[in-house]
């Protein structure tokens, strides 16, 4: 199981895409205009409205109900004053309830979604469920019940919209903060260190935010709409002229009968100008921010995608790659690069790991998606990580790292980190331990790394959650620094991940695992989907790292000409658990489990391209339904009716170790096969 499977989760927003979407959606810049209009109005009110409808004047019975004249534009309302002069003041109270009810909202809404979102577990559940009885609850008619009994104030009236109108803001902050939790580049922040605090004001708040801005201007013309509503009922503040006051006296003192269109029509005009206004731009903001309904803006021709595209890649350099997953000669031990090896072997193993078992819960309950692991780590040795998608090796180094997905568990075994048990570290110790001493590099640069922040900002994030009081531009400088040992030049420090090829974000995934100088560098799967020219680099480069820096490293692959690259010794993982552990060179020239031969067979062969090359039958077990013998018995062409009775425990051989009964020194070496080799 590949629990770092790529969520189906929408893109998080670029800012400068959005606005240039934004801007090519004309109906939005019509609303934007409309709005503006509405909001100049109210701010210059005092200069604007030629009478002042809040002073006391004498009128007699003729001015009442005036059409509209030179001296009065829109005519005179039911108590002789300029209509005009009201409109232009009742936009200031229109638009003040709709701004501070909606600012209201706003915060409720936002921080139950994000606790909700972010949190998640029971939590969450209770948050939604609240949420949910809000939701069912008529707004307008518990809005005149509770201004009707806490008295018709313009606060009263600005408190009850906005704590009644919080919902769909909750809602719709709640799914992006779930949706962004899930995402890599806050798991990646989890492992650089960081807590709780740090990843909501630097990862979840900007990919929320975008959506309450457009939620909230939605929410305005909600607000504005209940008050004129409120106001058109009787139940407005009577010391204040806003739109719906207008209307309220307009129809309840007789300017229908008087056919006074003119004390009706206008207020009546402007709520509709304001609220369309409203809905217009707040439509085209959830079209520019919310990528679940556009995400022209993050890929359009022309744009920063499009064009980075052609970013040249780094200067090829020479190397001895083999083609894409073919399987190279593995590195020859006698070697002294291999020989400074084996004397760093000499010191102890860094990691070791001791049968380490890995539960998670699924559908059909608690299921091993590790079970009994254990291999050990010496400084400077890149150990390989091998076999097929859903062989646990992923779980594996996260359940080493702590970082296993909600549902999954370390249920047994031990993790030491030369004196530090790691699976008792928590807290603060368990984030000061992640990249300092062990860091990881995640499989899809491009999901691991915050779209809309710098690279260069996000590796200074990780420089200066382990040395506090390190400055942003000491940070920086550092972060050119790691950037130009991985190959990339200063110059796109202050660049967007996306604006970097693949090859380059996968370089500066390294350059951010090697931030805080960790002592083990954990990488996932790191040349999938590159090309063989950026492969061969990469490896280079971890290769270059294990021999310069004497970093250990875990490489987590597939690809077993990756493993004969740059690999010192190999486990290879079935089912779960270790099926064999060897160095590198033994395992390809003398594979001794049947599936290390099986996956072997399945790879070209540099050596002998003539061979046919042929895949294993059948796939890897699920996690709720193990063999109850060996695991690999349904696909072994090797397989006797001990192996679908019996767990193989492992056996000594050729200087390693495999899980198989046909390695059993007591047991009949050449058992018959119940099925037939295949040719
Ligand atoms: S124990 Fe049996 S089924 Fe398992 S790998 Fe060995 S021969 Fe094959």
């Amino acid at each position: 199981m590949s629990v770092l499977m790529e969520a189906t989760a929408p893109p998080t927003v670029e800012p400068r895409g959005a606005l240039r979407s934004f801007l090519h959606h004309r109906m939005g810049v019509i609303g934007a205009v409309m709005l503006l209009i509405a909001v100049l109005v109210a701010i210059a009110a005092p200069i604007l409205a030629p009478y002042d409808p809040y002073a006391n004047v004498r009128v007699n019975i003729l001015d009442i109900y005036q059409a509209p004249s030179g001296e009065h534009l829109l005519g005179t309302d039911d108590g002789g004053k300029d209509v005009l002069s009201s409109l232009i003041y009742g936009a200031r109270v229109s638009l003040i309830v709709g701004f501070a009810a909606a600012a209201i909202a706003l915060l409720i809404g936002g921080l139950v979604g994000i606790v909700a979102g972010y949190r998640g577990g029971w939590v969450g559940s209770l948050l939604m469920r609240i949420t949910d009885f809000f939701l069912v609850i008529p707004d307008l008619a518990l809005q005149i019940v509770l201004v009707a009994i806490i008295g018709p104030s313009l606060g009263t009236i600005i408190l009850v919209i906005g704590a009644l109108g919080w919902t769909t803001t909750a809602r719709l902050v709640r799914s992006q903060a779930l949706t962004v939790r899930e995402r890599k580049y806050v798991m990646r922040a989890r492992a650089i260190g960081a807590g709780d605090a740090h990843i909501l004001r630097r990862h979840i708040l900007p990919a929320v935010l975008p959506l309450m801005l457009a939620n909230m201007v939605l929410v305005i013309s909600l607000a504005i709409l209940s008050e004129s509503t409120l106001a058109f009922l009787g139940l407005g503040d009577p010391t204040v002229i806003s739109w719906g006051q207008m209307l309220n006296f307009a129809f309840g003192r007789g300017a229908v009968s008087a056919g006074a269109w003119w004390a009706l029509l206008p207020p009546g005009f402007a709520i509709v100008w304001v609220v369309l206004g409203t809905t217009l731009l707040g439509t085209a903001l959830e079209d520019a921010l919310n990528p679940r309904l556009k995400r022209h803006h993050l890929e359009s021709p022309g744009s920063d995608v499009a064009r980075d595209r052609r970013v040249e890649e780094l200067e090829p350099r020479e190397l001895t790659t083999p083609s894409a997953g073919a399987v190279a000669a593995p590195r020859d031990p006698a070697a002294p690069a291999a020989q400074e090896e084996s004397a760093r072997r000499d010191e102890g193993p860094i990691l070791r790991v001791r049968d380490l078992s890995i539960e998670f819960d699924t559908p059909s309950g608690k299921h091993l998606a590790v079970e009994g692991v254990s291999f050990d780590l010496n400084r400077g040795e890149t150990l390989g990580l091998v076999g097929e998608s859903g062989c646990g090796k992923t779980t594996t180094v996260l359940g080493i790292m702590r970082l296993l997905p909600p549902g999954g568990r370390v249920v047994s075994g031990s993790v030491w980190f030369e004196g530090d048990d790691l699976l008792s570290l928590d807290g603060p110790a368990l984030r000061s331990f992640r990249w300092t001493r062990l860091s990881l590099v995640f499989q899809g640069a491009m999901n691991a790394l915050n779209p809309v922040r710098t690279v260069g900002d996000q590796i200074a994030e990780a420089v200066r959650l382990h040395a506090p009081g390190t400055g942003q531009r000491e940070a920086l400088d550092q972060s050119a620094e790691l950037l130009e040992r991985v190959g990339i030049g200063r110059r796109r420090l202050n660049e967007y991940p996306h604006t970097y090829s693949g090859g380059m974000r996968q370089r500066a995934m390294i350059a951010l695992a090697l931030a805080c100088d960790p002592d083990v560098i954990v990488a996932d799967e790191p040349t999938t989907a590159l090309d063989v020219m950026i492969q061969a680099q990469i490896l280079e480069l971890l290769g270059g790292i294990a021999r310069d820096l004497g970093t250990g490293i875990i490489l987590v692959t597939h690809d077993l000409g990756v493993v004969a690259q740059v690999c010192d010794r190999v486990v290879v993982m079935y089912g779960g658990a270790v099926a064999e552990e060897n160095d590198a060179a033994t395992v390809f020239r003398e594979p001794q489990h049947p599936y290390t031969q099986e996956l072997l067979q399945s790879f070209p062969d540099l050596a002998h391209p003539d061979r046919p090359l042929r895949g294993i039958p059948g796939a890897p077990p699920r996690l709720d339904d193990m063999p109850p013998g060996c695991r690999f018995a349904p696909r072994c062409p090797h397989a006797f009716d001990r192996c679908r009775e019996e767990r193989p425990p492992e056996y000594a051989a050729a200087g390693g170790r495999a899980a198989c009964f046909l390695l059993d020194p007591t047991g009949p070496r050449e058992a018959v096969p119940s099925a037939e080799p295949r040719p």
